[in-house]
């Protein structure tokens, strides 16, 4: 199974890229399943909030006209903070998702890429705030299949590296929470693009979550354009066998299906 479970298109004000040329270059590299992952993120401004019903309307399109070459699967990646639950539950309980990847490109309505929410504040103290808020997050909100890029603030990091052990104890709250609850995370390949140095979310957290019995796991290139569209993806799998997993999941209708490794 070849599946790309994190696409950006041109409903997210971050790509150019028409949804159908994904759709075609799927198909050229003989992806089984894509699944469609635009952005709504609350807080800055606004200015990250999807067209839904000419979203929803174009995947519809889609799936009509390429059934029998490609499975395509409406999803949305949620730009996510604990005081903003309310407006995501209502687009929720309003459309038909199969997945929803839930993320934070922002706390405290600061965004992480351009260091207003780390500004002032000491490696120690972002960390474990960006964290917390997820912890916080996820005990309020319940409607996501995965946490995307979970150690996203890596990315975002001037004083360099900052040591899994660290922030190990309010991670493995995380992890413990999103098992008990049947939620998953995602392996994000974008980490190749950027050059980072380690996989995101690191290896050590890929372990961890294998070692507290995670089993949901999917897989997404995180593409804002159609050359990166399943990029490493069959890598990861490799790897994620390679350090014990045995399945990886795709979606549908927010449920998990697994997939042999
Ligand atoms: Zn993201
Ligand atoms: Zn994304």
């Amino acid at each position: 199974m070849f599946a790309d479970y994190h696409i950006h298109s041109n409903f997210s004000c971050d790509s150019n890229t028409p949804m159908e040329d994904y759709i075609k270059q799927a198909i050229k590299i003989n992806l089984d399943e894509i699944c469609i992952t635009d952005h709504t993120d609350v807080g800055n401004n606004g200015c990250v909030i999807c067209d839904y019903e000419n979203y929803f309307k174009e995947i519809k399109r889609l799936k009509e006209k390429y059934a029998n070459k490609i499975s395509i699967k409406q999803g949305m990646e949620f730009g996510m903070q604990a005081h903003h639950k309310d407006y995501f539950e209502n687009i929720f309980n309003k459309y038909p998702f199969d997945f929803i990847i839930m993320s934070f490109h922002l706390v405290e309505d600061k965004d992480l890429w351009d260091r207003s929410f780390q500004h002032g504040k000491t490696q120690a103290q972002y960390n474990q705030r960006y964290y917390e808020e997820i912890y916080n997050t996820i005990n309020v909100y319940n409607k996501y299949s995965v946490l995307g890029h979970l150690d996203l603030i890596r990315r975002y990091d001037d004083f360099g590296e900052y040591p899994f052990k660290k922030s190990k104890e309010i991670i493995e709250k995380i992890l413990t929470h999103i098992i008990e609850n049947q939620k998953g995370i995602e392996l994000n390949t974008s980490s190749f693009r950027y050059g980072l140095k380690d996989l995101m979310p690191s290896k050590d957290i890929l372990k961890f979550y294998k070692e507290l019995n995670g089993e949901i796991i999917t897989i997404g290139s995180d593409s804002h354009n159609t050359k990166y569209l399943g990029y490493k993806i069959k890598d990861m799998q490799e790897f994620l066998k390679s350090i014990g997993y045995k399945y990886f999941a795709t979606f549908d209708k927010m449920k998990p299906i697994f997939h042999k490794l």
